[in-house]
């Protein structure tokens, strides 16, 4: 407070908030609770849940931070700080992680084939790709700090070297990266770990105690599962089962799924694949403890797992009887001009039903197992379909998900019970969401694609002009990380609206990237969704967000 006296009198000049880090607001929180100054809702209301991401990842040291200016920047797209040494390929990060260097992972973007190297790597800096394009989204998912969308970076990957502000990087070089605010620095600034003191499970216990909204988490990985269960998460609301499919032993299998040309030749290739998938599954129960597991089917392009490499290529003509050649043409078949919009999610299982057979049993044997070894838990297995358009796609799929389910669980010999639902994330989907909840057992709004489709914004390449949309003020927010209430929010609220009457016990649910943003979820409490589920790390954020909007409304 800055005041002055003048002639005896008191004029008080103008007030600032004390800038305090977060384990600083949690606990004067917790001693103004203690010494009676405030209750526990004001108390969990008076902290910024977006703080929350510093105790949970590692920071810049704060005084090298201060010496620094930022070379570049772009989509702070996964919080935390990073600094490492330059690769380009997913391969490198592995191996050089391995040999116990720290390596930030730069590429144009990433894509599905780089998993196991953005797991290896401190950070991930890529070119291209926005709020919700897949390293943002995987980073997230993993707690890795991810800079997103820096186009300044004049990238030259086959020959491993970039410019960034008139420098130019090689493989090697330092780089230091802050994910939260997405800036890019030349060189080594020293990061210091998260820590969390115990003021923050005290301030949790007060969330939980007041929101009525649930938090899920989104998680492909008994790993990541845990942490989130660890970080209060109370079940799985996205599974997306696309990511189990790459490491080594697995997409050769997954590979000759898609370059089969008969359905004999796919279901061989799927049950290769079916022992992974429901041992995967297994693992993800477990790591749940009974909360229910939301899994969701098969959804990216195909085209996303075909190999780029001639070695590959050359590896799956073996395995498959065929020539490069036969090959390459079918690569080139898969090829589409908007993917997507293209063939992927339900339409796959519509168009490759023996997909959907092939997951619904893994999902099914799975349950059946877990709930043959925990007799105490009460499996509920939820079987997610995505990028429904219409009623009768969804009829048609889950009739192939009943069939097979109902057969296994006779085939068992116990009792299992289980649910076929449905992503929102199609404008059409929401717009005849009455007709769609007479065959759905719940809705969980897809908003990363709803976003994409509403707009008409591509989620990967809409980073490129929207900084052009808030200069000139027509946009606030990137709509991809803040729900844009005024029309996705209205597809939501009408669906719920449409739905609810005709299917009242279906439960509502959101499972796209807005469902860990504190002023999202706030709006998700107010139309009455059920969960909002969110990557690991923004749990304890969704938890807090959830309990301020139950306090405040
Ligand atoms: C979504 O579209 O919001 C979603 C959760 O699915 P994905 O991001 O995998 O498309
Ligand atoms: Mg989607």
């Amino acid at each position: 407070m800055e005041f002055t006296v003048e002639h005896g009198k008191l004029y008080m000049l103008q007030t600032r908030n004390g800038k305090r880090t977060a384990q600083a607001a949690l606990k004067i929180a917790c001693d103004l609770v203690d010494e009676g100054m405030r209750t526990e809702q004001e108390a969990v209301a008076m902290i910024d849940p977006r703080n929350l991401d510093t105790l949970l990842h590692p920071q810049f040291d704060a005084a090298a931070l201060k010496a620094a200016t930022p070379a570049g920047k772009g989509l702070g797209a996964s919080p935390g700080a990073a600094c490492g040494k330059i690769v380009f390929s997913a391969e490198e990060a592995e191996e050089w992680a391995a040999k116990g260097e720290k390596v930030v992972l730069v590429r144009l973007e990433t894509s599905p084939e780089d998993i196991t190297g953005m797991k290896a790597a401190q950070g991930i800096l890529t070119v291209r790709g926005g709020m919700t394009s897949h390293a943002a989204v995987v980073a997230r998912g993993m707690g890795t700090c991810c800079v997103s969308g820096c186009g300044d970076i004049a990238m030259d990957e086959e020959n491993k070297r970039f410019t960034l502000a008139g420098k130019e990087y090689h493989e090697g070089d330092y780089i230091s990266i802050d994910g939260t605010t997405g800036n890019i620095y030349d060189g080594r600034i020293p990061t210091v770990d998260a820590t969390i003191a115990g003021e923050f499970g005290r301030v949790m216990a007060w969330a939980d105690k007041y929101r009525t909204l649930k938090v899920r988490t989104n998680a492909d990985t008994p790993r990541d599962a845990k942490k989130a269960r660890e970080l209060g998460a109370e079940g799985i609301g996205l599974c997306r089962t696309e990511h189990m499919f790459f490491e080594e032993s697995r997409i050769a299998a997954f590979r000759e799924m898609i370059c089969s040309d008969t359905v004999e030749e796919r279901e061989a290739a799927l049950e290769k694949i079916l022992p992974y998938q429901q041992s995967d599954f297994e693992q993800l129960y477990e790591a749940l403890e009974g909360y229910p597991v939301t899994i969701r089917f098969l959804d990216p392009p195909l085209h996303e797992f075909v190999p780029t490499e001639e070695a590959d290529i050359e590896k799956l003509a073996q395995a498959q009887g065929k020539t490069v050649e036969e090959i390459k043409n079918i690569i080139a078949g898969l090829h589409e001009f908007n993917p997507m919009m293209g063939h992927r999610g339900c339409r796959l299982a519509v168009t490759y039903p023996e997909i959907a057979r092939m997951q619904t049993k893994a999902v099914i044997c799975a349950a059946i197992n877990v709930q043959k070894a925990h007799p105490d838990w009460k499996m509920k297995p939820e079987i997610m379909i995505p990028l429904i358009c219409d009623v009768k796609e969804l009829k048609y799929v889950k009739k192939i998900v009943v069939e097979t389910a109902d057969a296994e669980i006779a085939a068992s010999g116990i009792a299992l019970d289980y649910e076929v639902g449905t992503m929102i994330e199609i404008p059409r989907a929401a717009l005849t969401a009455d007709e769609i909840a007479k065959e759905a057992d719940f809705f969980c709004f897809g908003t990363n694609d709803l976003t994409q489709m509403t707009f008409g914004f591509s989620r990967d390449d809409s980073g490129k002009f929207l900084s052009a949309y808030y200069d000139r003020k027509i946009l606030e927010n990137d709509p991809f990380a803040k729900l844009d209430q005024n029309g996705v929010g209205k597809l939501m609220e009408m669906s719920i609206k449409l739905g609810k009457p005709v299917n009242p016990k279906m439960h509502v649910g959101i499972c796209g990237e807005h469902g860990g943003d504190p002023a999202s979820v706030e709006f998700c409490h107010k139309i009455g969704l059920d969960y909002v589920s969110c990557s690991p790390f923004r749990v304890p954020i969704a938890r807090l967000a959830a309990a301020q909007a139950a306090i405040s409304n």
